[in-house]
């Protein structure tokens, strides 16, 4: 089947979907903080989650165009595909760097289902953005690593089997590049909980179920580590563009679903006696936004052909996240503002999605920083962090 025709079907399987999990469950799932466990199974059922995984490896081996309008559309549909994303691309570090045995083994563990890769840790309270400044560490003993540490915002940790970890194995004064001298382990969550490691829930402005996870003394064995010792950093930054564009899709689902929300309410809203949509105070602020999501549309479509081509593609899936998180995030707030004071009422969800895409500017990775890529890498300025 043509890559179209898979695009469209799979578009009108999350719209059915998604109706059985409308604003109400969203509302609720946020009021108590909780995991929208159901709506994860049902897209795991349908196979969706799987979309990137190899045929070999029993997924459907689709290019990320077909999970780039999977997770639009997730978005666009009032949902949040936050709950299970990272499996699509956090497996992509094990499908590219991981040994014959780790991907037989794992896999189709994940693609049937049986297993959850939906954690990634990465961040450190101490070091932030300036990811080779993590101090968690890996010290080889015998046929084991020891885990000693602390991760900050590791996301679905509480609902995932396995989780990928970068750790530094060689301190960084005794390396020649910052960048050299850690490595990436695929940590069993639930052995590691029985073995030192302790995952904290934080409590957000949006239900993203993110934690703080301790590491004391957690064996990890070494047949768990991707790839070769010291190079976990580039097998990382490897992942990283599959997610932005991700994350830039789901962008971009929330402008169209803010915009759509808005020009309903603006037709049929009537103050003074005519719909405030006829008002061009109303009606610019929605044209406006459209015009902002389909250019930033435009970047991500180009980010993602770059990709599936094989091609470097690190600037412009950055600027497909900029773009499109400044979209839905104009979004957002001309929709919030075409609403009225019913804009802050829970029921019509839109505080709840203004929340939602509020964090796409901040994680998972900021503007500013994005911006210091694009003037060091693209335009060829001082290096400024
Ligand atoms: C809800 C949520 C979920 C997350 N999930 C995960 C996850 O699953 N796994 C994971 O590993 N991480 C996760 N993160 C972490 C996320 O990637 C980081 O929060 C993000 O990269 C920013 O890092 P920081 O919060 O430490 O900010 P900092 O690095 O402390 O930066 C603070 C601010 O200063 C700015 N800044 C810093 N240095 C510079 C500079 N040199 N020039 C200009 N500006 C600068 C930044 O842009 C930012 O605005 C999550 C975060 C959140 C909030």
């Amino acid at each position: 089947m043509e890559h179209d025709e898979i695009i469209t079907q799979v578009r009108d399987t999350i719209t059915k979907i998604c109706s059985d999990f409308p604003g109400q469950y969203w509302r609720e799932k946020d009021r108590e903080q909780a995991y929208p466990e159901e709506f994860v199974q049902a897209l795991t059922q349908a196979g969706l989650l799987a979309c990137l995984i190899p045929e070999e490896y029993g997924g459907s081996g689709l290019p990320l165009r077909v999970a780039m309008e999977i997770v639009m559309a997730i978005h666009e549909n009032g949902a949040n595909a936050a709950a299970c994303h990272a499996q699509m691309y956090t497996m992509g570090t094990i499908l590219r760097h991981g040994s014959v045995e780790q991907k037989q083994k794992i896999l189709p563990e994940i693609a049937s289902g049986k297993l959850r890769l939906q954690a990634f840790g990465v961040t450190e309270p101490t070091a932030g953005t300036d990811t080779t400044s993590i101090s968690t560490t890996a010290v080889r003993e015998g046929d084991h690593y020891v885990i000693n540490g602390q991760k900050v915002w590791i996301s679905r940790a509480e609902h995932s089997d396995l989780m990928v970890l970068l750790a530094r194995t060689t301190p960084r004064d005794q390396v020649e590049k910052r960048t050299h001298g850690l490595s990436v382990f695929i940590v069993d969550i639930n052995e590691a909980c029985q073995a030192g490691m302790e995952i904290r829930p934080i409590r957000t402005m949006i239900n993203h179920a993110t934690t703080e996870i301790f590491f004391d003394n957690v064996p990890v064995p070494v047949e768990n580590r991707i790839g070769e010792e010291g190079k976990g950093f580039s097998y990382i930054l490897s992942g990283m563009n599959a997610e932005r564009i991700l994350i830039a899709a789901e962008c971009i689902g929330d402008a169209n679903w803010f915009i759509e929300t808005a020009k309903n309410y603006a037709n049929e809203r009537k103050v003074f006696g005519r719909p405030i949509g006829q008002n061009q105070g109303i009606q610019f602020p929605i044209a406006r936004a459209y015009a902002q999501t389909q250019a930033a549309l435009l970047m991500v479509q180009k980010a993602t052909q770059l990709f599936d081509d094989g091609h470097d593609c690190g600037a412009e899936a950055n600027m497909a996240k900029l773009l499109a998180s400044e979209a839905s995030w104009a979004a957002a707030d001309m929709c919030m503002q075409t609403h009225g004071g019913y804009g802050l009422a829970e029921e019509y969800d839109i505080e709840r999605k203004f929340r939602e895409t509020r964090l796409y500017q901040i994680a998972p990775i900021s503007t500013n920083l994005i911006l210091a890529y694009l003037g060091e890498h693209r335009l060829g300025l001082p290096r400024s962090y």
